[in-house]
């Protein structure tokens, strides 16, 4: 990978890292960002080098692996690896979610972690960093199976959390259903019922309303914001959306709550396009409750149609918004962007879009949210949740679903004020890293660098 923007005293904090953790590309990548964009902070903050804490930042405090024993309904056993990387707690409790997908190493769950540092610090609610999860494939398993996992997961993972040490939720394969499991086993480990140990709960049981939706609705309340600073709106446009998760779900339904018109949804065998814009009915029929693939959509409703494989980004529309998982956007497909005329990217998942990619659209002039703020909303939210759990209230949705608008509108003029105070206006990356990284290392400071 190519560094220009890394001065040599960054250089060496990223050189030695690497050493230190050889092959982990995806937490190279990040880790690269996030050196680029302070620059100019240490440039005018030479401090933050003499000190080291941009060196002890980037090591997580802990991290945690494990053997997952389970057995599948045909009596095999099965072995997973399980991962919790506490990243850093200077703000508060390590928080961030669970992943369960079939591509989890280390170094995804080191680079989500890195990354949810700073986007906690950006929702500014008091919340540490960390990330976790397993190799475990929970496509096509039952019920029975994915319950038998979980508790075994959280056998192991238990005496690692609590609501004051470290708070997990869901991310790509941990939804309600996983997170009801876990929640369940820590309760019987525990004869606790913590609610603040988990987010992400079914609302009967201490979850918190637009839990759900807020990583989606947050990313289209982003994207709001960043073209009300240009004079403009979401109202009238045409979006992509990748993928067909959480995430990607309640995004399309705030993008047409909005009066967007959002016309794709994918998931890895491919994606739909639906000039008309999403029936969301259907969308979350087929996902949420027959957990079927995206094709359904288009066998179900005229005028859509499903192309296999192939990439949602060559549809033509005015706004984007990458919302399945890491390095889904290439230059390529940046390059076809901006030849359809995109205005905006917003990311609803993690690191969706590649350096290159990002550096194009940015050159281009396109406005572009990196993740770790435009899709703060969800665990901001959780971060309400906990507020929740601890005072024993509930919110009702239009409550929450304001704090979350204002949390966001708060993330994004973070961002944007940074971005200006550091030399790069309407450059969001910096401005995200900027003030996420300050906010923690001040802390970490403040508490004798540890
Ligand atoms: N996994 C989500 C994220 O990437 C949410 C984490 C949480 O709510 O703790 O931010």
């Amino acid at each position: 990978m190519q560094h220009t923007a890394l001065t040599p005293a960054l250089r060496d904090v990223y050189d030695r890292a690497v050493l230190r953790s050889p092959g982990e590309l995806e937490f190279h990548q990040a880790m690269s960002e996030v050196l680029e964009s302070i620059a100019p902070v240490v440039e005018r903050h030479p401090e933050y080098l003499e000190s080291g804490v941009v060196e002890l930042l980037v090591e997580p405090e802990r991290q945690i692996m494990f053997r997952v024993p389970w057995t599948d309904d045909s009596g095999n056993v099965h072995v997973s690896r399980g991962f919790r990387v506490q990243y850093n707690s200077a703000l508060g409790p390590y928080k961030g979610g669970l992943r369960f997908h079939p591509s989890v190493n280390l170094s995804i769950i080191k680079f989500l972690g890195f990354e949810q540092v700073f986007k906690n610090a950006l929702t500014g609610q008091g919340i540490g960093g960390a990330k976790g999860g397993a190799d475990f494939d929970p496509h096509g398993r039952s019920d029975g199976e994915i319950m038998r996992f979980c508790q075994s997961f959280m056998t192991e993972l238990y005496r690692h959390l609590g609501e004051h040490t470290d708070v997990p939720a869901g991310d790509i394969g941990v939804g309600a259903r996983e997170i009801g499991f876990l929640f369940g086993q820590y309760r019987r480990l525990t004869n606790r019922h913590e609610s603040g140990m988990f987010t992400g709960k079914g609302v009967l049981w201490g979850g918190a309303q637009v839990r759900t939706e807020a990583t989606g609705y947050g990313a289209v309340f982003f994207m709001d914001e960043m073209l009300a600073m240009k004079g403009d709106r979401i109202e009238g446009k045409t979006a992509l959306v990748s993928g067909s998760g959480n995430v990607a779900i309640y995004a399309i339904e705030k993008i047409n709550q909005l009066g967007g018109r959002a016309i794709t949804a994918s998931d890895s065998s491919g994606y739909i396009v639906d000039e008309a814009g999403i029936d969301l009915d259907l969308l979350k029929q087929i996902k949420e409750v027959e957990r079927a693939r995206i094709s359904a959509y288009a066998e179900r409703r005229p005028g859509a149609r499903y192309v296999e494989r192939g990439r949602v980004w060559d549809v033509p529309a005015q706004l984007a918004f990458p919302s399945a998982t890491q390095n889904e956007l290439n230059v390529d497909d940046a390059r076809t962007l901006i030849a359809n005329g995109v205005l905006a990217v917003s990311e609803g998942a993690n690191m969706p879009t590649t350096p290159d990619a990002v550096a194009l659209l940015q050159e281009a002039g396109v406005l572009f949210a990196p993740g770790k703020a435009a899709n703060a909303g969800g665990v901001a939210t959780s971060a309400l949740e906990m507020s929740q759990n601890a005072a024993r209230q509930r919110w009702d949705f239009s409550t929450s679903e304001d704090r979350l608008r204002s949390i966001m509108g708060d993330v994004h003029r973070a961002a944007y004020e940074a971005a200006e105070h550091y030399g790069a206006p309407g450059n969001y990356v910096v401005g995200a890293n900027a003030s996420g990284f300050r906010r923690v290392a001040d802390a970490m400071i403040a508490q004798g660098l540890i």
